[in-house]
């Protein structure tokens, strides 16, 4: 069983996508142990992406995750990690596979709808970024 953290993004709350992303995990047979809205400081979203804070898009990519609500959610199952990033797609909407997430919605490299981690490790840190014991079901 694994567990990994999922993100429905500023752009995919505006596009009224949430019910569409759960609804794709589910059907992928995962499962929501915890979840919620919040909108998230720049600060905030500094600290969830710090991995990235070398990388060009730091800024500009801090700044659109903190512009509006996110739903943020841990997700569990066996091969969670990777079988939410299949669902997702790659990063550049245009280099995405046809049906999964990013493809039929992602305007662009940045605002593509939807996170996944990419390792345990990962996914160890952005739970407990998020999520207190208490909130995990
Ligand atoms: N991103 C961007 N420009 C890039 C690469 C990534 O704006 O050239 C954004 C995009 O929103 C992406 C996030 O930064 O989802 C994190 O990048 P990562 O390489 O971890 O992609 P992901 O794991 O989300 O597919
Ligand atoms: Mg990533």
């Amino acid at each position: 069983m694994e567990k990994t953290l999922s993100i429905v993004k500023p752009d995919g709350v505006k596009k009224n996508l949430i019910g569409e992303v759960i609804k794709r995990f589910e059907q992928q047979g995962l499962r929501v142990a915890a979840l919620k809205m919040i909108h998230l400081t720049e600060e905030g979203a500094k600290g969830f992406y710090i991995v990235h804070r070398q990388r060009p898009f730091y800024e500009s990519l801090t700044r659109f995750m903190s512009e509006g609500p996110i739903v943020v959610m841990m997700v569990e199952g066996e091969k969670a990690i990777s079988i939410v990033r299949e669902i997702m797609g790659a990063t550049n909407p245009k280099d995405a596979a046809p049906g999964t997430i990013r493809a039929d919605f992602a305007a662009d490299i940045e605002h593509n709808i939807v996170h996944g981690s990419d390792s345990q490790e990962s996914a160890e840190f952005e739970i407990s970024y998020f999520f207190s014991s208490l909130e995990i079901h």
